[in-house]
């Protein structure tokens, strides 16, 4: 895409959705960039009426239109709470197409999106290296978390805590799995994402042992590659669509149950945005519409199909539960994950505003990590207050976001996904 003029009638083809925004300003009283930044334009309706002014040629300013729309978590929370149903996720992933149609993708992006988040065996002989060589720039912060920050001064990592590349990531520890239906009858394609595999392999490992557990078979195909949501998020839909199809074919004809996943962002990457913005050969649509029907996330899974044991309380500990925006705001899921926790006999210890985004929102962490600091200081806050030796969550994103949080204080809380607390249990 050569010109201003050009970009505008791309952006056009936005007009029907942008149209649904009333203007109300509901949006401003959810928002968590808006809460800490205070511009009318970091807030959806901001954004909406600025991606309006280019599209009909009133703004001539693409870059800070673009700077306005990558400003933004992602979150959903406006989407969720706006009265008009405006799309407003849809309308910011294909808004940030046309963008980066109009700049071209960066190098830097083109060589991660396409050259090793594409390649999983690239991928993961990169992670098998850096897992070795990480201790050189990495020192540990906290024993509990087991966080780290770094040895010496990198721009990119500032003042963060997080947690290393596991010494074996979870493929390597159970290479790919195929076992038939057990007891239970079910069988279960399991996609971990990325992170559980190379940062928290002790979930992928708690997953499977439910799964053993509850008499369910389980499909683990070699060679995963991302869902793809960072490459759809930076508006590489030729990515993205390179990462489903590689994806879709390894569970096209897995004969399961259900596809589950412990990362809310898998969950609701496969269950929407695969089928929604795929736009690559029908038949593989048709599949990708077949699986999204059956992607559960892994709490929703155990407690509603297979039914979970329920065991007695454990004295003293408490949990808390932060409800990932992914699987809150786009899926609807909030019950299944505390039930599973009270099942594990947890004491669940609800934290105030347990349904506000930790501020973490993929590369925003990134590119806004001071302002992502800010949101998730508040997250921070309601966790300690609740009193819980624990936090919990549902996805490996948010636990990486919290475990900064938590580390740089020295809370003394530590992090666990949900399934963990409950394979304790059996
Ligand atoms: S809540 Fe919805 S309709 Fe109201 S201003 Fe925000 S996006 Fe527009
Ligand atoms: S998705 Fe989240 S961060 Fe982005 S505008 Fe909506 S509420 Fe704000
Ligand atoms: S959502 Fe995050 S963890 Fe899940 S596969 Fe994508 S990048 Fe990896």
């Amino acid at each position: 895409m050569a010109d201003l003029h050009g970009l505008a009638q791309a952006l056009k083809q936005l007009d029907d959705q942008l149209v649904n925004c009333m203007r109300c300003g509901m949006c401003q009283a959810v928002c968590p960039v808006f809460a800490q930044t205070g511009r009318e334009t970091d807030v959806t309706r901001g954004k909406l009426a600025l991606l309006e002014g280019l599209a009909d040629e009133l703004l001539k300013d693409p870059d800070a239109v673009n700077d306005t729309l990558n400003r933004c978590l992602m979150c959903g929370t406006c989407q969720a709470n706006c009265p008009s149903g405006v799309k407003v996720l849809d309308i910011f992933f294909q808004a940030r197409a046309i963008l980066t149609g109009y700049y071209g993708l960066s190098p830097v992006k083109k060589a991660i999106f396409r050259g090793m988040l594409a390649n999983p065996r690239l991928f993961n002989a990169l992670s098998f290296i850096g897992a070795r060589f990480q201790f050189l720039f990495t020192k540990k912060a906290d024993e509990l978390l087991g966080s780290s920050c770094a040895r010496f001064q990198a721009p990119l990592i500032a003042d963060r805590h997080f947690n290393t590349l596991a010494a074996t990531s979870l493929h390597a520890r159970t290479g790919s799995l195929n076992t038939p239906a057990g007891t239970s009858g079910l069988r279960a394609a399991f996609f971990p994402g990325c992170v559980v595999d190379k940062m928290y392999p002790s979930v992928g490992l708690a997953v499977i042992k439910a799964l053993n557990h509850h008499g369910v078979g389980v499909y683990l195909p070699a060679n995963q590659a991302c869902c793809g949501i960072p490459v759809l998020s930076s508006g590489d839909r030729q990515g993205f669509n390179r990462l489903v199809e590689q994806n879709v074919k390894l569970f096209a004809d897995a004969d399961c149950t259900a596809l589950v996943t412990p990362c809310a962002s898998c969950t609701a990457t496969i269950k929407e945005l695969w089928p929604e913005f795929y736009d690559g050969s029908a038949d593989i649509g048709a599949e990708l519409r077949r699986l999204a029907e059956k992607t559960m996330d892994i709490s929703e899974f155990l407690v509603d199909r297979c039914g979970v044991a329920v065991f007695e309380p454990v004295p003293g500990a408490s949990v808390t539960y932060h409800d990932p925006c992914h699987l809150k705001n786009s899926l609807g899921i909030t019950r299944q994950p505390r039930q599973l926790l009270e099942s594990a006999g947890a004491h669940l210890q609800e934290m105030e505003d347990a349904g506000t985004c930790c501020g973490c929102g993929g590369t925003f962490n990134i590119y806004h990590y001071e302002t992502s600091k800010k949101i998730g200081s508040h997250k921070a806050d309601c966790i300690v207050a609740s009193g819980a030796s624990t936090v919990t969550t549902s996805c490996p994103a948010c636990m990486m976001q919290i475990t900064d949080l938590l580390s740089r204080r020295q809370s003394g809380i530590g992090v666990r996904h949900v399934v963990e607390v409950y394979a304790d249990r059996l």
